[in-house]
């Protein structure tokens, strides 16, 4: 039979799956002689059968008479023994810390008999009833499912305008029987007086609170996993609310804002921990313990440096002084902010604590994230306009303008503008460069804003179906009736996606200032410094860019990136070269007005590629041809169909046959449709023209060192014709450049061993393959009804963000083993949104990939991640 409770000398703190976060650290801090409280722990295995059966698991009664009956050995007396009672407290204590959601019920043991022992030993008649009264309001709440209300109101109307304090002992036996009235009011049963039946129904109530409808809401939240349930500490009570020379209080053994070393922590004099949570009265600063009780205090801080030197981290810990003498209640390796998380690292090293190995894997890519963007100082008084997604991070505040072209003229004048669209397209881009912030109402973390935002690292909230945005009357509409203006200000947060009304003041970072070459200033950027430096050393994946430009490729090397993983060609078709689209599109195939159009844009396309060979001189750039429908580059189906009638006779020839090739090309699934390498395929010449350009600029820039590589590719021989091709032209341009393909479909992962074939890479096309593995449509489902499925738990985290590792992760795992089965060297590497997610970089070490390519922005979060990977971190987790 297994073992289902551990007295606090059993246990340890690496047994918290076992014994709960709180019981495994009350078992390490009894076992290195701090003053904890005797007690046991009910273990999560004996919650979990609960949670299965209903029922407790045999033998566990007996099991927890017999630690009872030891706990009362050791402190001389039976649990609510009439005359001198043992009290104990009930409480939960999950893996990870789930403050304030699962339940916890004090002063366990008290009844009419044992009131007046607890009376008589104390010599404090009122804090024996006021600890009576106190159980049966926690218990009627917690074990006997009563409103909590009707206790406070209740003793709210006996109170008036006094403290709780002020209360007389006559009183509080008065109000120990209203509330004994009101648990048989409302729970049909009186309050049990047996001692023993307190403690088992308070073991029950703990187990059941782990599925309390917050705290079900909270672990979806924090993704903690729904069947672990939560482990049960009985430990025997110390009062701090026996006096003036009592109290209790929390402390952190650092200050978990900013790092700094110092006493941090706030004490509350003649109270309970309730008492400080529920905010009755104001806490004083931690350092007037030092007047108040010298000797406490001192001891404290011993204790805090030794469970520092221990737990070789910052702690946060729980306390409560019994008349005089100190009693730890928890500890805990605290959560803090990212600053503090970076600065603790490196003080750790630089105190002998821990190495370097371990400073990397003490913070995490999403802190460095946090870090990197600017931040709005406070938004405590703002209007909230909305929330929607928060697709790219970061803060930013300016005027509200409908159109790319407003934003360029106004971003031209000087002024900061937020670009508000219902979704953006490639036409967008120049308003989307010249923007500070980005707003849609619609469309997901892939949608064209999030990605583009993100890859330019502009902040970005998307998605915000609240707001009706009319591009043409040039404002939106917001929840409330709010009207918002072309020229009004707002704000947006791209971090919480929150949307406000008004300027919210902006504070820059230091630490992009830093990546983008700034100065290692500060203590912050220090210790950033030295985490990355040592990351960088560690890691064996490397770190390329997603840039399509020469200065995002420029801004990518300086943020670390040793390459371009993927340089989408489209934009180069926008802008004046639609024109040239155009006639490509119009003219038929083979004909010579075709081949003039190409002819046209290879030169255009020549300057673009040497400019991203220039910013990337020595290290490898992937060029990706084009992807894309072609009716994308095309003016809008309804657009010109109006324009077309209305001009009737009148209308030119040209918009006549463009209007005839859009209704041509037009496709009830683009996605799904005439794009990638069925371009290539279906379009002679337009490849052709892409790779002759490619290697024009490989030869004109010196250390260019070109990578081709075919999307959407699903069959080898897709690959096969396109390859051959370009080989040729390569061969007769004299430029050597490596040939390879996306995989993006799951054929082609599955068909992996054949395609490795005809590639000498693989980059996956995350973006694409989760879209086909799941049948999701990139563009619709996160605003549609994502959001139902996180709330449903169908998945923790959308898989746009986070690889699916058990569906799209399978099909990149078979497509790597079978790839590199047939073509041994095959160079791997990820080029889809998720190359800079902190999880997916984790998952791309584990099964052996080369790179991972990211937006520039995320590349320093993609080089900590991956140090953190090499060391054997699990995930990102910073529950
Ligand atoms: C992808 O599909 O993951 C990818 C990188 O290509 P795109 O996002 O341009 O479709
Ligand atoms: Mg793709």
């Amino acid at each position: 039979m297994p073992k289902y409770v551990y007295g606090f000398t059993e246990g340890n703190k690496d047994l918290k799956d076992l014994l709960g976060g709180k019981g495994a650290n009350l078992a390490e801090m009894t076992n290195i002689g701090l003053p904890v409280p005797p007690g046991f722990t009910i273990t999560t295995e004996a919650c979990r059968h609960y949670l299965r059966h209903g029922d407790m698991p045999g033998g566990l009664e007996e099991e927890a008479g017999e630690h009872l009956a030891a706990l009362e050995a050791r402190m001389g007396k039976r649990l609510g023994q009439a005359d001198d009672p043992l009290l104990v407290s009930v409480r939960s204590g999950a893996k990870f810390s789930m403050p304030g959601m699962m339940e916890t019920v004090l002063n366990i043991g008290l009844n009419d008999d044992s009131v007046l022992g607890l009376a008589k030993q104390s010599g404090n008649d009122r804090f024996a009833w006021d600890s009576y009264r106190r159980l049966i309001q926690m218990f009627g709440r917690t074990v006997l499912g009563v409103d909590g209300e009707l206790f406070e109101d209740a003793l709210d109307d006996l109170k008036g305008d006094r403290d709780d304090t002020d209360l007389g002992t006559a009183e509080l036996q008065r109000l120990v029987e209203t509330f004994k009235g009101i648990v048989r009011a409302q729970a049909g049963r009186d309050f049990p007086a047996d001692p023993r039946e307190q403690m088992d129904l308070a073991v029950r109530a703990v187990f059941e609170s782990w599925n309390a409808p917050r705290a079900i809401l909270y672990r979806r939240q924090e993704r903690i996993p729904a069947g672990l349930g939560t482990a049960v500490n009985v430990v025997a009570m110390v009062f701090g609310n026996m006096g003036p020379d009592s109290g209790t209080g929390v402390a952190f053994t650092r200050d978990p804002g900013s790092g700094r070393r110092g006493v941090y922590g706030d004490y509350l004099r003649d109270a309970q921990g309730e008492d400080v949570v529920a905010g009755i009265r104001n806490t004083v600063p931690l350092q007037e313990l030092e007047t108040i009780n010298p000797e406490a205090y001192h001891e404290l801080l011993g204790i805090m440096a030794t469970l520092e030197r221990h737990y070789r981290d910052l702690c946060d810990i729980e306390f409560t002084i019994e008349r005089g003498r100190l009693w730890m209640l928890q500890t805990r390796v605290g959560k803090r902010t990212a600053e503090a998380a970076f600065r603790i690292a490196t003080q750790l090293v630089d105190e002998g604590l821990i190495d370097m190995d371990e400073a990397v894997t003490r913070v995490t890519g999403d802190q460095l994230a946090h870090l990197m963007f600017p931040r709005f100082s406070a938004t405590g008084s703002s209007h909230r306009l909305t929330t929607g997604m928060n697709a790219s991070p970061g803060a930013a505040a300016g005027r509200a303008v409908f159109s790319s072209e407003r934003a360029v003229e106004l971003a031209g004048r000087g002024e900061a503008v937020i670009l508000v669209r219902r979704e953006t397209n490639p036409d967008d881009l120049a308003g989307m460069i010249a923007a500070h912030g980005v707003l849609t109402s619609r469309g997901g973390k892939t949608s064209h804003a999030a990605v583009v935002a993100r890859g330019m690292g502009t902040t970005c909230v998307c998605g915000a179906e609240e707001l009706e945005v009319d591009p043409h009357a040039r404002r939106f509409t917001a929840p409330g009736g709010v009207v918002v203006n072309e020229g009004d200000l707002i704000s947006i947060d791209g971090s919480t996606g929150a949307v406000y009304l008004g300027e919210v003041p902006v504070t820059a970072s230091p630490v992009a200032r830093y990546f983008e070459g700034g100065p290692v200033e500060d203590e912050l950027v220090r210790a950033v410094d030295r985490v990355m430096t040592h990351a960088d050393a560690v890691r064996r994946l490397e770190v390329r860019a997603n840039a399509d430009t020469p200065e995002d490729a420029a801004r990518a090397r300086r943020f670390g990136a040793l390459g371009v993983g993927l340089c989408r060609t489209e934009h180069m078709f926008l802008g004046e070269r639609r024109r040239l689209v155009e006639d490509l599109i119009l003219a038929p195939g083979g004909s010579k007005e075709r081949q003039v159009a190409l002819d046209a844009l290879e030169p255009l396309q020549t300057a673009d590629f040497a400019g991203i060979f220039e910013a990337m001189r020595g290290l490898p750039v992937t060029i990706r041809l084009i992807d894309p429908p072609l009716h994308e580059f095309l003016p809008d189906l309804t657009d010109l169909a109006v324009r077309v009638a209305v001009a009737g006779e009148r209308a030119g020839e040209r918009d006549r046959r463009l209007l005839e090739a859009v209704r041509r090309l037009h496709e009830q699934n683009p996605m799904l449709g005439l794009r990638g390498v069925r371009l290539g395929l279906a379009i002679p010449g337009l490849f052709a023209m892409q790779v002759r350009a490619i290697a024009a600029a490989a030869r004109q820039v010196e250390g260019a060192r070109a990578e081709i590589m075919i999307p959407l590719v699903g069959a080898v021989q897709e690959l096969e014709i396109v390859r051959e091709e370009a080989a040729r032209i390569l061969a007769e341009a004299g430029v050597e450049a490596a040939i390879g393909t996306m995989i993006e479909v799951p054929r082609a992962a599955l068909t992996a061993g054949q395609i490795a074939g005809a590639a000498e890479f693989f980059s996956f096309g995350t973006n694409d393959l989760t879209q086909m593995t799941w049948g999701f449509s990139r563009d619709d489902v996160e605003s549609a009804f994502f959001g139902r499925y996180l709330d449903l738990g169908v998945f923790g985290v959308s898989p746009f963000e986070s690889i699916d590792r058990d569906g799209v992760g399978r099909l990149m795992r078979i497509a790597a083993e079978e790839g590199r089965r047939a073509r041994p060297g095959l160079k791997l590497g990820i080029c889809g949104e998720h190359g800079g997610d902190p999880d997916s970089v984790h998952f791309c070490h584990e099964i052996g990939l080369d790179y991972v390519s990211c937006s520039p922005f995320r590349v320093p979060v993609a080089r900590l991640e991956a140090g953190r990977a090499a060391l054997a971190c699990p995930g990102s987790d910073s529950r």
